[in-house]
């Protein structure tokens, strides 16, 4: 399934739930996380609905490496010079709350509310 009517990350994908985007382009958007534990707290999804990690494919690596690479881009234009972490919660056990693929880009100076 390329799409799921019932994802609440996919709608947000739609337009139908609004966000506070960062980054968009054909395969990828990134927008601020609504709960942030952070300063700067961004999560990069993937248009296409994957459920999780444990649903990747060997096609999907291009996505994920870009992805990943668009972290310290986005991490720079977003003012975070002093690092930060990347999480990607996998399953019930692994944290997931929603079941979109989504990878949490968190930065800014500490104390953290989380993390
Ligand atoms: P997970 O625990 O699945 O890794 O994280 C899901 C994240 O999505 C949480 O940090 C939560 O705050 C965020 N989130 C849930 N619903 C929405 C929403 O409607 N809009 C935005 N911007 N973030 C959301
Ligand atoms: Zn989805």
């Amino acid at each position: 399934m390329s799409h799921d009517p019932h994802c609440i990350f996919c709608k947000i994908v739609a337009g139908q739930i609004p966000s506070k985007k960062v980054y968009e382009d054909d395969e990828l958007l990134v927008f601020h996380d609504i709960h942030p534990w952070a300063p700067v707290h961004v999560l990069l999804i993937p248009k296409l609905h994957i459920t999780s990690m444990a649903d990747l494919q060997p096609e999907h690596a291009g996505l994920m490496g870009r992805m990943t690479v668009l972290v310290p881009r986005l991490m720079k234009e977003l003012g975070v010079t002093n690092g930060f972490r990347t999480i990607v919660n996998t399953g019930s056990d692994g944290g997931q709350e929603v079941f979109h693929l989504h990878m949490h880009a968190i930065g800014g100076p500490r104390p953290w509310l989380k993390g």
